[in-house]
């Protein structure tokens, strides 16, 4: 739109260019703006903090301006704004230092071209014009740099804190889905996981299991070694088995989606097995209840012996999730009477 102005103001003869200085002059503006956008567009400029470029372009504007106002008489005034256009651009990104740089570039650039006509003219009321030209450019120049790098300043000050609270939020809802102390998903998510594998489960016609875990005789274990000796076998555990889990074991990965196991309450965890029948549960949970049987958990207070039981219930097409996950609460309940340390399956309960 600058160059159509400045174009008009050429063909009226208000600008002293010949068509070649002119044209070379509006060629070069058009290669610059097209190299730029090359650059921005393909991502060249990524490697650098400003990728938008912004006082490059602000110095190549001002440069340009200045050297079409050099060259006008009388529409230099009215062209001077386009200056104010070529500013306001750096509320985008520029500092206050490199706007008060722009600021005096075309400060003295401007001032150049005032002195030339002040030392080539007699005239002292046209001298004084010139001088309050120059003044009022150079007040304006300085308006806009300390204006402009304040929006700037408040813009960057913003976005920074948008993404503090992305962070934090982000922590926030781990915090909301996660059990502090073994970092595994809690019970809330662990409902919301069942529900999402229910769901999954009527619509694409596939199964699930379900494996309710208890440590056994766990208040033997707080009343012999102390609470923070159990915090930290139950931080083993949830580690033990969730990594036993996630080992790649084929039978418990059927399906695209992974098993998930989190701490339902207590000492008492809960599997999720998607697209896993009853019979690739039952090795799962044995695969479970070995790893915590055959090794000890190491803990300030001692090495400790723990064993778990574990309740399955595979899902059956048409019940409700609590049903799952209370048929597998009643064969956990068969597991503890039958002895601990052992798997009781809901085939038939
Ligand atoms: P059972 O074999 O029948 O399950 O016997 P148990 O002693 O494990 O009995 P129960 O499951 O009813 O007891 C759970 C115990 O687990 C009671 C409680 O003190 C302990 N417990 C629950 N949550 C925590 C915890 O966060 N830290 C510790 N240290 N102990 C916990
Ligand atoms: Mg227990
Ligand atoms: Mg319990």
């Amino acid at each position: 739109m600058a160059f159509a102005l400045a174009l008009y103001g050429w063909a009226l003869g208000m600008l002293d260019m010949t068509l070649v200085q002119f044209a070379v002059v509006g060629l070069l503006v058009m290669v610059m703006v097209f190299v730029m956008h090359v650059a921005i567009r393909t991502g060249w400029t990524e490697r650098f903090r400003d990728p938008s470029l912004t006082l490059p372009h602000i110095l190549a504007a001002t440069f340009v301006t200045l050297y079409v106002i050099g060259h006008a008489d009388q529409a230099r005034p009215i062209l001077l704004m386009l200056f104010v256009v070529a500013g306001f651009f750096g509320v985008f990104q520029l500092r206050k230092d490199q706007y008060i740089f722009v600021a005096l570039v075309a400060v003295f650039g401007f001032a150049m071209i005032i002195l030339g006509e002040i030392v080539g003219t007699e005239d002292v009321e046209r001298r004084s014009l010139l001088l309050l030209e120059l003044g009022v450019f150079t007040v304006v120049m300085f308006w806009i740099a300390f204006i402009g790098s304040y929006v700037a300043a408040l813009r960057r000050k913003l976005s920074q804190h948008n993404r503090d609270l992305e962070v934090a939020s982000g922590h926030l809802q781990h915090l909301a889905q996660h059990d502090e102390l073994t970092g595994l998903p809690n019970r809330r998510e662990l409902i919301a996981r069942l529900q999402l594998a229910h769901a999954t489960a009527e619509a694409g016609d596939q199964t699930f299991s379900v494996a309710v875990l208890d440590l056994d005789h766990f208040k033997q274990v707080n009343d012999r070694y102390g609470h923070q000796a159990g915090d930290e076998v139950l931080t083993a555990f949830s580690r033990r088995v969730r990594d036993v889990l996630r080992g790649g074991d084929q039978v418990m990965r059927i399906d695209d989606s992974l098993p998930e196991i989190g701490r339902f309450g207590g000492e008492e965890f809960l599997a999720i097995l998607p697209g896993t029948d009853l019979e690739g549960a039952r090795l799962a949970a044995e695969r479970l209840r070995q790893t915590v049987a055959e090794k000890p958990f190491e803990t300030a207070a001692g090495t400790i012996d723990c064993t778990v039981s574990i309740g399955l219930a595979e899902y059956r097409p048409g019940e409700p999730v609590h049903h799952t996950v209370g048929r597998a609460d009643e064969a956990l309940y068969r597991a503890k009477t039958g002895g601990r340390n052992r798997i009781v399956t809901a085939t038939d309960s």
